[in-house]
């Protein structure tokens, strides 16, 4: 499968950002890529994006709304952001779950959401230092799977999942090559068990304190199906360093 190089900007962007994005997407045409590409922006950017980057980058959300439309005050509905351009939403970022009490529940709703619009999905899943250290990482990752994750009527409502322990999020320490190993097989027999052959097909992306440095080793992991990157996304000379590694 090939692998997807995802960038996830945050609460990162304004307008004066609109030029970055337009040397990404030049960076992306400029050579043949041995992987997808996705750029994950704040919905206030992702119409214009998707205008500088003239096909040759595609654009996602990074959180949607469980509902269509509605008296949702400030909410963005999956297919807001399919009608802004994007082909993906992230749902179920750590920093979702824990700054907006997002439950396991509201996280395969809007899952499920992404899916009735027409949009790729990528569920994150992560365990905290403590569930590591306890020795829970694994079973608190294959919970946080099991709840957030529906079966939609022909298929999962799932392109990939995302692995992004709460612990190397922004601080600089990604897992050893062998706990990434085994969190990413971890995870693929529980997609299996799920979905049975269908869980073969869902990409498994590993998340946090991704660079340039490190993008080589983590991608050489065979279980490795691309990485979802913050910090190292916002410039397009470190975005496409990571990109020319695959
Ligand atoms: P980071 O963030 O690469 O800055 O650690 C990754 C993420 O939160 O998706």
């Amino acid at each position: 499968m090939r692998q997807l190089i995802a960038g996830n900007w945050k609460m990162h962007g304004l307008s004066d950002q609109l030029p970055e994005i337009e040397l990404m997407a030049a960076c992306v045409a400029s050579r043949p890529l041995h992987a997808d590409v996705l750029l994950c922006v704040p919905a206030t950017l992702i119409s214009r994006a998707v205008q500088v980057a003239a096909g040759r980058l595609p654009m996602g959300g990074e959180d949607c709304h469980a509902e269509a439309s509605g008296s949702f005050t400030g909410d963005v509905s999956a297919e807001m952001l399919k009608d802004a351009g994007a082909t993906t939403v992230i749902v179920g970022h750590s920093e979702r779950r824990r700054l907006h009490q997002e439950t396991d529940a509201v996280v395969a709703a809007k899952a499920l959401a992404g899916f009735r619009a027409g949009l790729s999905i990528i569920v994150c899943i992560g365990e905290t230092q403590e569930q590591r250290s306890n020795g829970r990482a694994l079973t608190s990752c294959a919970s946080q799977l099991a709840g957030s994750l529906f079966s939609a009527p022909s298929k999962p409502a799932v392109t990939a999942i995302a692995y992004e322990p709460l612990w190397a999020i922004g601080s600089g320490h990604p897992p050893s090559s062998e706990q990434v190993t085994e969190m990413h097989q971890h995870i693929r027999s529980c997609l299996m068990t799920q979905f049975g052959g269908f869980g073969s097909a869902i990409r498994i992306l590993y998340g946090g304190s991704v660079t340039s440095d490190n993008a080589a080793e983590i991608l050489s992991i065979p279980e490795v199906g691309g990485l979802l990157i913050g910090g190292a996304s916002l410039k397009a000379d470190k975005f496409d360093a990571i990109l020319g590694l695959t």
